[in-house]
């Protein structure tokens, strides 16, 4: 098909209109598979490796488009999954991978309606994943430039209509409110598990996020804790993704990958065991 029937063709994505508008994040993807993403806006030019283009000639083009550009690099033109956009996004913390996001979104069982409360924030991917399946999210971060940052990355991806608030204080000193969901990527979780005892309701699932595994250590003892309220269904675990190198008779793993991210926490908080009984 032709540049000309392709820009005919109304493609129709997930998110939004099938063209390109001002305040839309536009994927760039060239033969080799390097990927850029950046936001229109009025006037600017976008340079990397493809040389300058103007944001203004991509309003009205369809996504999904396959362009010349004006260096003679052919590029794919398309709207950045959330993946895409967790890894082009500006980052101020490290982000969660997206292998992890989706761990934590069906492991930690987050849904439509659910009230979840994040800690930290971090640069907002982890709150991104959440809202984007209809979460109403709540975070606590200490930092006020990563609460911006996120806040700035959250409407950029998913527009302002979202039910997300960043409130600027330490989760170590308590939780205000009550909620379904407790997920924390942040580095002494163990201090936030009393808390969760009050804030989470009964049977709302507590997801901690880390690095290593002493860190997971403490967490584990401290869920073991036993009291009126307690920690059950406890797993641990973590996800590995191995991409493939596929092209003619060569079919193989890719040489590289990220082998290691951080271990994933889950656990259901319950009541004492009751007496069954039988009207
Ligand atoms: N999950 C985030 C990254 C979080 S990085 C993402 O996907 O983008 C960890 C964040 O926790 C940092 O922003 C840090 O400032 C914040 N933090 C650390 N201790 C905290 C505390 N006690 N209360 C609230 N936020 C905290």
């Amino acid at each position: 098909m032709g540049l000309f029937a392709l820009i005919k063709r109304k493609v129709i994505l997930g998110r939004g209109s099938s063209k390109f508008e001002i305040g839309d994040n536009v994927l760039l993807v060239d033969r080799k598979g390097r990927r850029a993403v950046f936001s229109l806006k009025p006037g600017r030019v976008f340079s990397s490796h493809l040389g300058p283009v103007s944001h203004d000639d991509f309003v009205g083009l369809p996504k999904g488009t396959r362009l010349k550009l004006p260096g003679g690099s052919v590029v794919t033109v398309l709207s950045p999954t959330l993946a895409d956009q967790v890894l082009g996004m500006p980052r101020g913390a490290q982000v969660i991978y997206p292998k992890d996001l989706g761990s934590i979104l069906i492991f930690g069982d987050i849904n439509q309606g659910c009230r979840v409360l994040e800690a930290g924030v971090g640069s907002g991917a982890l709150s991104m994943a959440m809202l984007s399946v209809g979460a109403t999210v709540v975070g606590y971060e200490i930092r006020e430039d990563f609460a911006n940052r996120a806040q700035k990355n959250v409407t950029s991806h998913l527009g302002p209509d979202t039910q997300y608030s960043v409130e600027l204080r330490d989760i170590y000193n308590g939780i205000d409110g009550t909620f379904d969901r407790i997920v924390l990527d942040l580095p002494e979780p163990w201090r936030v598990v009393e808390h969760a005892r009050r804030a989470l309701k009964l049977g709302g699932i507590f997801v901690s996020y880390l690095p290593t595994i002493g860190q997971v250590e403490t967490l584990r003892r401290e869920l073991d804790v036993v009291d009126a309220l307690m920690f059950k269904n406890v797993d641990t675990f973590e996800t590995l993704m191995r991409s493939w190198h596929i092209e003619g008779q060569s079919t193989r793993p890719d040489h590289r990958m990220v082998a290691h991210t951080g271990f994933i926490t889950t656990a259901r908080l319950v009541g004492q065991p009751e007496r069954w009984i039988v009207p």
